[in-house]
């Protein structure tokens, strides 16, 4: 699997899953179509002409503001769940019913969805290739429900949200009720959550892991990957930290390659 990460964070988000097969998943459009096709091409040499499935994970605008606009330039079909096409205007565009419980096949990758708890109704991604590479993509949630761990046990490579920093929080320039929807079971996670799901999964598969969806006021990259490694007690698992204007890259099995700023 070869997975670019274009941009993570609350000003927008855009992953895309390539297969060995050819097969391309992209997850979430919270870019917009011209920032992930300048980009992809930046960060792989090559233009981003289609993908073959957009799937959203969630009715957020950091996720999907620019949803029709990327499906409809990048010739994609769009796999949504009943709650995020109702708040989504996906007009002339293909869409799929996508179950927040089940797995689907695109060609040479399959998906496995599971549900998370936050504030709209939100799915954990794990993309797996023909030839059992699984990566998960897991953000904006409050709290890790039992269910989740299980889900994530095979992946070698998780993508995972690591928001926010309780004690940077609690003093962060957001009125009260936004700081009380961050921290609470329905917003996102803390690095101290972020990190026990961490060590418990380097118990399974995980060989590395990608901080997602960071707090630009609450978090800072060393806090967030300081936590995971205190966390982790010296397990060889590789920690990195995706960036709201960085493009990160994993290729199996070269592993993660240096981000590129934009
Ligand atoms: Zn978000
Ligand atoms: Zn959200």
């Amino acid at each position: 699997m070869r997975v670019t990460i274009l941009g993570s964070g609350s000003q927008g988000n855009a992953t895309l899953f390539e297969a060995p097969d050819g097969t391309r998943v992209l997850v979430d459009a919270g870019l917009s179509l011209r920032q992930i096709r300048g980009r992809y091409l930046k960060a792989r040499g090559r233009e981003l002409d289609s993908v073959d499935a957009l799937v959203l994970t969630h009715a957020h605008g950091d996720h999907v503001a620019h949803a029709a606009r990327v499906a409809k330039g990048l010739d994609a079909t769009v796999h949504v769940s009943r709650s995020t096409e109702r708040q989504v205007d996906l007009a002339n565009v293909r869409v799929e019913r996508l179950d927040p419980r089940s797995t689907i096949r695109i060609h040479g990758m399959r998906l496995h969805f599971s549900p998370i708890p936050h504030d709209d109704p939100q799915v954990a991604v794990v993309a797996e290739d023909d030839g059992g590479d699984q990566v998960g993509l897991v953000t904006d949630l409050g709290r890790v429900p039992r269910s989740l761990e299980k889900h994530l046990r095979g992946c070698r490579t998780l993508l995972l949200e690591s928001n926010h920093e309780p004690e940077l929080l609690a003093t962060a320039e957001y009125p009260r009720f936004v700081r009380d929807r961050i921290a609470s079971p329905h917003g996102h996670l803390s690095n101290a959550e972020a990190a026990r799901l961490i060590r418990r999964l380097a118990r399974h598969r995980l060989e590395r892991v990608m901080l997602m969806h960071l707090s630009q006021k609450a978090n800072s990259p060393q806090r967030a990957r300081a936590r995971a490694l205190d966390a982790l007690k010296g397990e060889d698992v590789e920690v990195r930290v995706a960036h709201q204007d960085r493009v990160q890259m994993y290729d199996q099995p070269r592993g993660i390659q240096l981000g590129l700023a934009f």
